[in-house]
């Protein structure tokens, strides 16, 4: 090989080798720097089908109908400033990667799916197969995923998303828990939990910490069912992260108040905020009412600048801590 051949050959492999070390998040479309995610909604809704899990089939809806619902949305968020969206929809609850890839391309916005199962609402989303398997298992099936891509696509999942009851850990919430730290610890996904109060939220750091895995890999969504806003304060505080993720238009004040709290106690690089908005509903005629992805942006950053917030907080919220928090990575203890 020639001199000049060799030097080309070096630094194409010095630039392979370094960009694979910057943090990155996997989107349907494949792997994005995490530094150019952009404005961020960590928290939102496509699609959504609450049959449960014994009649769940993707028969269910028709892939047009449902593209042709939710694209105007994401167009209207894109216009809004929104460049990526974290599609918090799990398995056996509409999930369709293929819909979510269309979807994606058309809006130019990207769309981040997930892996792992939602034990909420009494356990109706689980399919069989969760209760009789054993961590390792079901921990195996999401890795799976991650390696093959989800329901023979090549759309890989970015993050893992499960839900837990909303009292103390039930056997199978722990179940599901468990799981996502094995899987964390083999792929660096980061572990949305769909928990509301805070009690079930320290159980799941309690049980990440017992198995070898850190607090920020950890997402406590729906923070804002907990009542006492110390909460708050006490779980960013161990490292996790606390998303606030249900903005809208009659809350905007309370939104105001709590992230000037955590503000004050220097605690906003633990916070995500998203609206839980969206979505298609296969068992509504037409898909039924579709909540936009924008009161963010119209009502709550207006809200938060009168408070005294700089756009460089803004941004940590929006951009920073959502590229963070979702960023692939291993923290292990
Ligand atoms: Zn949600």
């Amino acid at each position: 090989m020639k001199k000049p051949a060799i030097i080309i050959v070096l630094f194409i492999f010095s630039f392979l080798t370094l960009s694979a070390q910057k943090p990155y998040i996997i989107s349907v479309k494949g792997k994005i720097p995490s530094s150019q995610s952009g404005v961020t909604l960590a928290h939102e809704h496509l699609l959504v089908d609450f049959i449960g899990a014994e009649n769940y089939s993707h028969s269910r809806w028709k892939e047009d109908e449902a593209f042709n619902k939710i694209l105007p949305f994401l167009r209207e968020a894109k216009e809004a400033g929104v460049q990526t969206l974290f599609d918090c929809t799990p398995n056996y609850l509409g999930r369709d990667a293929k819909l979510l890839l269309r979807l994606s391309k058309a809006g130019n916005v990207n769309i981040i799916t997930n892996t792992g199962l939602y034990g909420g609402s009494d356990n109706k989303y689980l399919p069989a197969y969760a209760f009789t398997e054993s961590a390792e298992q079901l921990s195996q099936r999401w890795i799976i995923e991650f390696e093959k891509g989800i329901d023979g696509t090549s759309v890989r999942p970015g993050f893992m998303k499960i839900s837990v009851n909303p009292g103390p850990l039930s056997d199978i919430s722990k179940k599901l828990i468990t799981a996502a730290a094995i899987t964390h610890k083999a792929t660096g996904l980061t572990i949305a939990s769909h928990t509301g109060p805070a009690i079930p939220a320290l159980e799941q750091i309690e049980i990440l910490k017992q198995q070898g895995v850190r607090a920020d890999a950890f997402i406590w969504v729906h923070a804002q069912n907990e009542e006492q806003d110390q909460k708050f304060v006490d779980i960013a505080r161990s490292g996790a992260w606390v998303s606030l993720d249900g903005v809208n238009e009659e809350n905007i004040q309370w939104y105001a108040d709590v992230l000037s709290l955590l503000k004050k106690e220097n605690l906003l690089h633990h916070v995500l905020i998203s609206h839980d908005a969206g979505w298609f509903d296969p068992g509504k005629p037409d898909g039924g009412t579709f909540r936009p992805f924008t009161t963010i942006f119209k009502k709550l950053i207006p809200a938060l600048k009168q408070a005294g917030f700089t756009q460089r907080e803004i941004d940590q919220l929006l951009i920073t801590n959502p590229a963070a928090a979702y960023s692939v990575s291993l923290r292990i203890i």
